[in-house]
């Protein structure tokens, strides 16, 4: 854990400091070595929260785009079972950034402990072959006419095995791809992308998303911005060739 209590303030782990868990309250050691990033371990016991898993510099890049606050939030359900959020907005948003592989008995509890706000955020890079598998399916797959934005669609039976492994979800799903080349799409913007994968009955579509634009969603509301789609595209090529060939029709009449 990034937190514990200390004193009742929420703080990161410094050198010989004791604190209480933000989940269940027991005592929590500062662990600040030099191989792992510092962080708070229970004392003598083993992670209250058994959804937790060890943290990374990519889970902790994620965390800190949001206030503090915002990071590490204990969440209650109807039932009494707690569990602490990797970031809860004010309107009650789950964020839950997720490194590794994850049971679909265990993605199905999450979702319905945090509900149908949560949205996930996963590494498509912990493994080099999901990364290139997903890059290839992007690539071979068709544009996706009927998405508001630009996106690609394929069967989702060809999808690659980590769009596969998401497909249980009833939430956002967002999968950072870090900075896997997809200047082939000729994008306006080739970095900073995120990938908003939908399931769609029988078919899977990917849509590139501004990173800085997911997590401003999160901060203040805005809108997730994408790139033009494909519809949009075709119809103002359309218009532009009409309006070429009324131009040509007009030169052609005065002769
Ligand atoms: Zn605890």
């Amino acid at each position: 854990m990034k937190y514990a209590l200390v004193d009742g303030v929420r703080q990161e782990a410094t050198s010989k400091l004791l604190g209480a868990c933000i989940g269940c309250g027991s005592p929590m050691i500062a662990k600040c070595g030099t191989k792992k990033l510092h962080h708070w371990a229970h004392k003598g016991r083993l992670e209250c929260d058994h959804w937790w898993e060890p943290e990374t510099e990519w889970h902790r890049n994620w965390k800190n785009q949001f206030p503090k606050d915002w990071q590490e939030v204990r969440h209650v359900a109807e039932n009494g079972e707690v569990h602490i959020a990797d970031v809860k907005t004010p309107k009650g948003e789950a964020l839950e950034f997720q490194y590794s592989a994850l049971h679909p008995d265990e993605l199905a509890a999450r979702e319905a402990f945090y509900g149908a706000q949560m949205t996930w955020i996963a590494s498509g890079t912990r493994l080099k072959r999901d990364a290139e598998a997903f890059r290839r399916a992007v690539f071979s797959a068709a544009p996706d006419f009927i998405a508001e934005l630009r996106a690609w669609r394929m069967p989702i039976a060809k999808a690659p095995a980590i769009v596969q492994r998401w497909a249980g979800s009833r939430c956002r799903v967002f999968l950072d791809l870090g900075d896997l080349d997809f200047s082939a799409l000729r994008l306006s913007v080739n970095y900073g992308l995120l990938w908003h994968v939908i399931y769609n009955p029988g078919s899977v579509s990917f849509m590139p998303i501004l990173k800085d634009a997911v997590i401003g969603h999160y901060l203040s509301g805005k809108q997730l911005l994408g790139f033009e789609s494909h519809s949009a595209e075709n119809q103002r090529q359309l218009l532009a060739l009409e309006a070429q060939l009324a131009r040509r029709g007009r030169r052609r009449f005065r002769f």
